[in-house]
């Protein structure tokens, strides 16, 4: 117990022995007016004076009484029951106490002489039983139980003992004796009285503890309540933050901003967990790789924003064809989609509904734009048994069906991996290919039709591999996608320029070079061409570069510059393989080139309708003011007939096939010298 808490019960014991004190005193007021009153009025024997006196006692003692009775009712009324200051109420008590046990004395001192031995007995008994009574109610209170026994038996006892007559000597000791036994017994009932009030007090304060820390547990626990539901509130908005933030982050790394598709990450996952499914009920899948025809014109014609629109409405209309979350967008103009159970049909009937579904023209931003789609179809488990597998092999086949034949549909093959395997092959022999030294540059003569005389000799590259000799219009199109064109090229333009720098020919005599577009558009392009011109000393006019047609489907900003720049060094500039690629018009019209060489597809080929095409370019190039070439004159009929249309220069196997730069020159000296 603290201080505060020692002095509280302290007070308690005050105040339950006050109102121990006082609640029991109203019998005691009680007895001793009636006892007083029975031993001043009942024995009678009283000398007149002495009767006075004894009645002035009594009025004394009857005001005590009444005086304590009143104190004892205003305790009763007012204090009884509170939280009341226990000191002054008896501190009077007591002060009424001492009067009375003082009058008791007084009383047995001043009237032991004119008692007669009865009244003296009578006396003693009421004495005796005042005091065994007191001995009780008083005992709360140490001194005052002392000193109202000791003031009620003590003096009457001392009298009897001292009484010369020794008549009541014995009385006396019983009387002390008595008054000893009673001392004994108050003293007892006075310890265990107070351990009581000190075990209740304690049992209060502690009742009062509990009761204080009852409504502080019950404080704390609504507290707790309330931060815990505060916590859980958090909690609740911390989860939804959370699942928002999931969904952002699972938005932003599996889909595709623009078209709301899978993007390649998600459509990975997704396509790995159907291979799973898949793959456990023994089933087959189909997966789809579908690439846009055009995009990148339309893209470079009218703009990114309609591009954007181009490829928002494409996702839609793919949509149409199998479920969205089996649909992604693998890159630029790349799709992807998955079809589940298919076999190879339904596969290729999906991928035939999308191509239409795409052809249907699209407006976007007040312009019509009509694309085509190339689609390439791997089979699980036949052709791949993963995810990146099946992809790859759709994505080759989709290549080379585009390579083929544009805007169509194909199947991987096992014949296909192995062409694909093949290239591989070709590509890494490719590489070291110039090191290895097995290129070698051939010339095929291009004729003069006017003067019957060589005009020029085209170089074309041969590239002799293990023995084997590979065609270029087989490995150029593999050096331009493995980035090796400029390196092989660069080496070609020397080559060329120093056998004709060696030639003996007649002066003037021109070179073809054939370029392809990687190789023009890369950085090192004018830094080689110029150290070959410029080492060899062959004067720029003679050197004629082919560019195919394709050149029109590329940068057309970085290739006028290009051209331009060839024109500025006075370079003459050729349109290879004219009639199969994409020019049109507005483009030819733009390109400061020399001559058009037709395609020998129209000079072969008899029909009419080449004819047409043949007499159209002619007249063309007549109104553009360049010189005409015909490719692929294998006979004397083709050759007249070219000749007649007003063809200006004439090349093919009828005059001589590709040579060696040896075989030229004995050619040469064969058939001018
Ligand atoms: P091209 O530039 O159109 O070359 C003409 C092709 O037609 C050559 O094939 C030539 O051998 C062939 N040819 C010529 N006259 C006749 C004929 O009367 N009948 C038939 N059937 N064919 C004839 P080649 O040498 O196989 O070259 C194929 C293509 O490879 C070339 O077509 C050219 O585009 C490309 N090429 C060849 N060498 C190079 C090169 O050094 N650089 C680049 N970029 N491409 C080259
Ligand atoms: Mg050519
Ligand atoms: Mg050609």
């Amino acid at each position: 117990m603290n201080i505060q808490q020692e002095s509280i019960s302290q007070t308690e014991v005050e105040r339950d022995t006050t109102d121990m004190l006082i609640g029991n005193s109203f019998v005691g007021f009680l007895m001793t007016v009636f006892a007083f009153s029975g031993l001043v009025f009942f024995f009678g024997n009283d000398t007149p004076s002495t009767f006075t006196l004894k009645l002035q006692v009594w009025a004394a003692m009857v005001c005590v009484s009444l005086i304590r009775l009143v104190d004892a009712l205003y305790w009763r009324i007012n204090l009884s029951g509170k939280p009341y200051n226990p000191r002054p109420a008896l501190i009077r008590f007591s002060a009424g106490l001492y009067i009375t046990g003082s009058i008791w004395a007084l009383y047995a001192v001043l009237f032991y002489s004119s008692m007669a031995t009865v009244e003296l007995a009578a006396t003693m008994i009421v004495l005796a039983a005042m005091a065994g009574g007191a001995g009780t109610v008083l005992s709360p209170n140490k001194h005052l139980v002392s000193f109202y026994c000791t003031a009620l038996l003590v003096p009457m006892s001392l009298c009897a003992i001292t009484d010369n007559s020794g008549k009541f000597f014995i009385l006396g000791i019983l009387g002390i004796v008595f008054w000893f036994g009673i001392f004994i017994s108050a003293f007892r009932y006075h310890r265990f009285f107070v351990s009581t009030l000190h075990l209740k007090a304690k049992n209060n304060s502690l009742m009062e503890q509990m009761k204080i820390e009852r409504i502080e547990t019950e404080k704390v626990n609504k507290l707790l309540i309330a931060s815990n539901e505060k916590l859980d509130a958090s909690n609740a908005n911390l989860e939804a933050e959370v699942e928002r933030r999931t969904a952002d982050l699972y938005r932003l790394s599996n889909k595709d901003p623009l078209t709301n598709l899978l993007n390649r990450n998600g459509f990975l996952k997704h396509l790995n967990n159907l291979i799973d499914t898949t793959r456990a009920l023994e089933n087959t899948l189909a997966l789809l790789f579908i690439d846009l025809d055009g995009f990148k014109q339309v893209n470079d014609s009218l703009g990114h924003k309609v591009g954007d629109v181009v490829l928002v409405e494409i996702a839609a209309r793919l949509r149409n064809y199998t479920e969205e979350n089996h649909l992604g967008r693998w890159g630029g103009d790349e799709f992807v989609a998955v079809i589940p159970y298919a076999n190879v049909d339904t596969a290729k009937a999906v991928a035939h509904a999308m191509r239409s579904g795409v052809t249907i023209p699209i407006i976007a931003h007040d312009n019509q734009v009509t694309l085509d789609a190339t689609i390439g179809i791997a089979m699980f488990p036949a052709h791949g048994d993963c995810a990146v597998d099946l992809i790859q092999q759709a994505d080759l086949t989709m290549y080379d069906q585009k390579r083929k034949h544009r805007g169509s549909i194909g199947v991987f093959s096992e014949t296909l991996h192995e062409e694909i395997k093949r290239e591989q092959r070709l590509c890494e022999r490719l590489r070291s290919a110039i090191d290895n030294r097995e290129f070698t540059v051939f010339y095929q003569p291009i004729i003069d039709v006017a003067s019957n005389s060589l005009s020029s000799v085209e170089a074309l590259l041969r590239w002799n591999c293990d023995g084997e000799v590979i065609s270029p219009a087989l490995f150029i199109p593999l050096a331009e996608r493995s980035g090796l064109m400029p390196e092989i090229g660069a080496w070609v333009l020397n080559r060329a320029l120093i056998d004709l720098s060696h030639w003996q020919f007649k002066s003037g005599l021109a070179m073809s070079i054939n370029v392809s577009v990687a190789q023009l558009l890369d950085d090192s392009f004018f830094k080689t061409l110029d150290s070959a011109l410029k080492s060899t000393q062959i004067s720029p006019e003679r050197l004629y570069l082919e560019i195919t047609e394709s050149v029109f489907a590329t940068d057309t900003e970085l290739v006028n510059k290009r051209v331009n720049e060839l024109v500025s060094r006075d370079v003459k500039i050729s349109i290879d393989d004219f009639g199969t690629g994409y020019s049109s018009l507005n483009r030819l019209q733009s390109m400061p080139f020399n001559f058009i060489k037709i395609d020998r597809s129209f000079i072969q080929n008899s029909s009419e309708e080449s004819d047409t095409i043949i007499r159209a370019t002619l007249l063309m190039a007549k109104e553009f003011g360049c010189k005409t070439i015909a490719e692929g004159i294998e006979t004397e009929q083709q050759k007249l007939h070219l000749s007649q249309l007003g063809t200006d220069y004439l090349q093919g196997f009828y005059f001589a096939k590709p040579m060696s730069a040896n075989d030229l020159i004995s050619w040469y000296n064969e058939n001018y010298s």
